[in-house]
C-alpha cells in the first residue's frame, strides 16, 4: 500500500538506519514476479531445494531475479529438515551424503547467490562451510541424490511425494507427469486463499491425466516408487471436481 512497510523501509534506508531492502515470498509466483520487476528490492528470499516445492525454478523466478540483478537467498534447502538420512534425524552430525548433495545441488545453480540452512550446533556450521567449498554436482551425483530422496519414502512440504526429477518423462501420451502432481500438491497443501493457483496450473496442462493408457513405462523410472497411473487418476478426479465447484460458485 502507498503508506505501507516499503515506504517506512525506504525512509529508514534514507536515514541510514538500514543499508538494504529485501523481500521474502512464499507460494505466489505472480507476486514473486511483481516484486522482482518492481525494482524496489535488492534481495529476494525463496523456498527452494531439489524438490522445487514452490516451483521457483520451473516457473523461471530464479532466472528472472538473476536477470534483474537481485540477490537470491535460498531458504528451506533441506525442506524444513526432511531431506536428511535417518542417522542425521537420530542426531548424527556431518557427512550426511543427502544433505551434502542437496546443498551442492542448490549452490550449483548460477541463479542462486547463497543458501541458509538452519543450524543449531557449531559442528553443523563447520560441515556446511566445508560443503560450500565442494564442486558442483555431476549428473551421476544428481541421479544418486534423487535415488536417496526416493529411498526415504516420505511425503514432503505441501504433501509432495513426486520429486519433480522428470525421470519418468517422456510419456508416450505427452502427459507432463510432474506438472500434474505439482498442481495436485498445491491444491491439497496450499492455504485456501491460494488454492486457485493449483487449478489454473491444472487447466493450463496441454495433455490432461485422463490420456494415460497405463503402459507403465514411467513407473519403471520413478525413484519415488509412485504408482503413477493410479495417482494420475486420483489427481484428475480431485481437480476436475474442484474446477466444477469453482464454476458453480462463480
Ligand atoms: S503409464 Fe500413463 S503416464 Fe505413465 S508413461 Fe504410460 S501413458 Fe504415460
Ligand atoms: S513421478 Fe517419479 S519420476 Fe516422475 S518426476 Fe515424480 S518422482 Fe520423478
Amino acid at each position: 500500500s502507498p503508506n505501507g512497510a516499503l515506504k517506512a523501509l525506504k525512509r529508514a534506508r534514507q536515514e541510514g538506519l538500514i543499508d538494504h531492502i529485501g523481500i521474502t515470498i512464499h507460494r505466489d509466483i505472480d507476486v514473486m514476479r511483481m516484486a522482482i520487476e518492481s525494482g524496489e528490492f535488492e534481495t529476494i528470499m525463496l523456498a527452494y531445494n531439489p524438490l522445487d516445492p514452490e516451483g521457483v525454478e520451473r516457473e523461471g523466478i530464479l532466472k528472472l531475479a538473476k536477470e534483474y540483478g537481485i540477490g537470491v537467498i535460498i531458504m528451506k534447502p533441506l525442506s524444513g529438515g526432511q531431506l536428511v538420512l535417518h542417522e542425521t534425524e537420530m542426531g548424527r552430525v556431518g557427512n550426511d551424503p543427502l544433505v551434502r548433495y542437496c546443498l551442492r545441488y542448490i549452490l550449483s545453480k548460477d541463479t542462486v547467490d547463497t543458501v541458509i540452512p538452519g543450524m543449531r550446533r557449531m559442528e553443523e556450521l563447520e560441515e556446511n562451510v566445508l560443503v560450500a567449498d565442494m564442486p558442483p554436482l555431476t549428473d551421476k551425483e544428481k541421479e544418486e541424490l534423487f535415488r536417496l530422496i526416493g529411498s526415504l519414502g516420505k511425503s514432503f512440504r505441501y504433501g509432495q511425494m513426486c520429486l519433480r526429477c522428470e525421470y519418468c518423462l517422456p510419456c508416450p501420451q505427452g502427459i507432463r507427469i510432474p506438472d500434474v502432481f505439482r498442481a495436485y500438491d498445491m491444491y491439497v497443501g496450499y492455504p485456501d486463499e491460494v488454492k486457485h493457483l493449483a487449478l489454473r496450473l491444472y487447466e493450463a496442462l496441454e495433455v490432461k491425466p485422463e490420456a494415460c493408457i497405463k503402459c507403465g513405462t514411467c513407473m519403471k523410472r520413478c525413484p519415488a516408487g509412485i504408482n503413477i497411473p493410479e495417482k494420475l487418476r486420483e489427481v484428475a478426479e480431485v481437480l476436475e471436481k474442484a474446477i466444477q465447484q469453482e464454476k458453480s460458485l462463480s
